[in-house]
């Protein structure tokens, strides 16, 4: 392919991208195809000789857009939102065609430093303390990771790397990988599955603790634990606090927490990988409170930031420890800048890295701050609208309701909830998915489009009052319908639940 024909295939991928955007709110929001559709409909081998670009983009409409299920449709509820934005899009698509990899700043200056100013201008953004910020005297800073998961990862493996140094410094006459076997972590039963791959992964104990009523971990509970460990000669290295949990958007208390981290040694991670995002917004900060006292913070720009994926944005206080932790100095990747701008290689896990702050920087001065609070206040206010309807109808109850998302059920049986949800699903007008919050059924009910306005909201309302009424009215559930609901003993006992509080 030649630049005039990259030129066509490129503008006519751009029409495509927002012909689809254009036309995304007249699709169903699940896909109606079964497992292993795809196979049949593509080649089963390279093909022999190239084929015309014409032909290529026509498959994205007969073999790809059947499966696909749509995230940025204004109908889509499901988990919490992954961002895009078209400024976002053309950042991606600029990084993709400079197509460099930034691993150390010679590699590519602009790179490098452009990813240092758009960490700090997140960080004002947000008004993270400024020992967080690149352009602090401190050895703080910030650093774009793949992903949340990624970052909690890398806080772990640099809290595990300052306690070996700090004990071996002291002296220990423990080995390194005597320590090593000793330390424990910590978070609550209400974090993200992330937060226990990294125990698996960084090989050390992660307890999940239990939260209270309200979905958070308490400073009693965390002090009991680590009391308990140290007795039995085990070392308290890292606590992952959550701003914003993946079930119910629950906030743990980073004052209560911080102090006991910073009283213990003990290096604390916030992992704000939603909500981060309102912390654009003024009048949201004060859930952040104490969170001067973590030594890593991280939130993602691509949930709910308007920034494609993949943009992770983590701040350390120390970076020593990151390069303490992932430093294999080779003669190959040294240049005589080394130590002025950071060799961000050195601040995670793999070697290549994308020109990811582009998208940032492209998306950012598009919207400006104006642009970015409006999107994150309409959200809320969408999400409050949605709760002012569930309220209204004595049928149903609001469990728990936080930024953008509610949670919502039938009274009654979990059942109840459960096959109003399998409806809801297998009627693809609206993608939610449901949780379990002390031992309720809820359903998930998150604003993720930007797409999204008052009248999409009614739409789902109406998509659910409706098949409530289909659960409601039937005489008598028939055995196919409850099938897969194995608790379920009588369909009197599910009718009477209902009419009671009607
Ligand atoms: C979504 C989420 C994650 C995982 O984010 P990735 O970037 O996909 O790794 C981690 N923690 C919380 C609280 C989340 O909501």
């Amino acid at each position: 392919m030649d630049s005039t024909e990259f030129r066509e295939f490129g503008k006519a991928a751009v029409d495509f991208i927002a012909d689809y955007f254009d036309t995304i709110r007249d699709r169903d929001v699940l896909p109606s195809i079964k497992p292993g559709y795809l196979r049949p409909l593509v080649q089963s081998e390279v093909p022999q000789q190239g084929e015309k670009w014409q032909d290529i983009l026509k498959d994205m409409d007969r073999v790809i857009l059947p499966g696909i299920t749509h995230w940025h449709s204004p109908n889509f509820h499901a988990y919490y939102p992954t961002a895009n934005s078209y400024p976002a899009i053309v950042g991606e698509m600029m990084s993709a065609g400079l197509g460099v990899v930034g691993f150390n700043w010679i590699a590519s200056p602009a790179c490098t430093e452009l990813e240092v100013v758009m960490m700090d201008w997140l960080g004002k953004l947000l008004e993270l303390p400024k020992e967080f910020l690149n352009e602090s005297e401190g050895p703080g800073g910030g650093v774009i990771q793949g992903s949340a998961s990624e970052a909690t990862l890398i806080g772990l493996l640099a809290a595990k790397e300052r306690v070996v140094r700090r004990l071996m410094a002291g002296n220990s006459n423990m080995t390194e990988s005597e320590i090593k076997g000793k330390l424990v972590a910590y978070s609550s039963d209400q974090s993200n599955s992330s937060v226990e791959k990294a125990g698996l992964i960084g090989s050390m104990i992660m307890r999940l603790l239990p939260s209270d009523d309200k979905g958070r971990l308490t400073g009693k509970i965390l002090t009991e634990a680590i009391e308990k460990d140290k007795k039995s000669g085990l070392i308290p290295c890292y606590v992952i606090a959550t701003l914003g949990t993946t079930p119910t958007c629950a906030f743990d208390d980073l004052q209560e927490l911080g102090t006991i981290c910073n009283e213990g040694d003990i290096w604390m991670h916030v992992d704000a990988a939603y909500a981060g995002a309102a912390f654009t917004c003024p009048e949201y900060r004060y859930l952040m409170k104490g969170v001067e006292m973590a030594e890593s913070f991280n939130f993602n720009p691509h949930k709910w930031l308007l920034v494609n994926f993949d943009c992770s944005a983590l701040w350390v206080k120390n970076a020593k420890y990151l390069v303490e932790a992932f430093n294999v100095e080779r003669i190959y990747l040294q240049h005589k800048h080394t130590g002025v701008a950071p060799d961000y290689l050195h601040w995670q896990i793999p070697l290549g890295r994308k020109f990811r702050s582009l998208k940032i920087w492209f998306t950012m001065r598009t919207y400006g701050v104006e642009g970015i609070q409006k999107h994150i206040r309409g959200h809320i206010e969408l999400a409050k609208y949605f709760e002012s309807l569930v309220k209204q109808d004595e049928r149903f109850e609001v469990t728990t309701s936080s930024l953008g998302l509610v949670c919502f059920r039938l009274h009654g049986d979990n059942n109840l909830t459960q096959l109003l949800h399998d409806k809801l699903n297998n009627n693809k007008k609206i993608f939610t998915v449901p949780c379990k919050f002390r031992n309720k059924f809820v359903i998930r009910f998150v604003i993720t489009s930007r797409l999204t306005e008052h009248s999409d909201i009614d739409f789902a309302w109406k998509e659910i009052t409706s098949l409530t009424e289909q659960i409601v009215s039937s005489p008598c559930l028939s055995k196919q319908k409850i099938s897969h609901i194995q608790e379920m003993n009588s369909c009197e006992k599910v009718n009477g639940r209902v009419e009671k509080s009607k």
